[in-house]
């Protein structure tokens, strides 16, 4: 996806403050950081949104959550606690359409819900 910011930064078009990279995803800082440690998990294939994955993707869906783990454990967040959000569709606040989970802690959050 050529006007995709996230596949831009898969590609190395645009290069954020990665904090990890391997074969099916990268991740990096956010931008705009919410709390101590934001960080986006994006994989490297370009799905929209969790509302157009599809079951071959469930591997790949699994990889993003473990991810969150070990870059959790890398920023050293894990034992005080972290979360882990994912925006789908305007309602939730999805602003950029290439799926992906954010990596939040580093600080006691506010609840997400509502
Ligand atoms: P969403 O709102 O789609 O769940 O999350 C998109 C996230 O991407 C937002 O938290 C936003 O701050 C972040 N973001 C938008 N543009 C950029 C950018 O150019 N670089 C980085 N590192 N993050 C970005
Ligand atoms: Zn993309």
């Amino acid at each position: 996806m050529s006007d995709c910011l996230f596949c831009k930064m898969v590609s190395g078009e645009i290069k954020p403050d990665m904090v990890h990279a391997d074969t099916d995803l990268i991740a990096f800082r956010d931008i705009h950081p919410q709390a101590p440690t934001h960080v986006l998990i994006v994989p490297r294939k370009h799905i929209a949104s969790l509302d157009t994955a599809r079951p071959e993707d469930a591997e790949l869906l699994g990889k993003l959550l473990l991810a969150a783990q070990k870059i959790a454990h890398q920023e050293g967040i894990a034992a005080s606690g972290y979360r882990t959000v994912n925006n789908c569709n305007a309602d939730a606040g999805q602003t950029v359409f290439h799926i992906h989970v954010h990596l939040l802690g580093g600080k006691k959050l506010i609840t997400p819900f509502g």
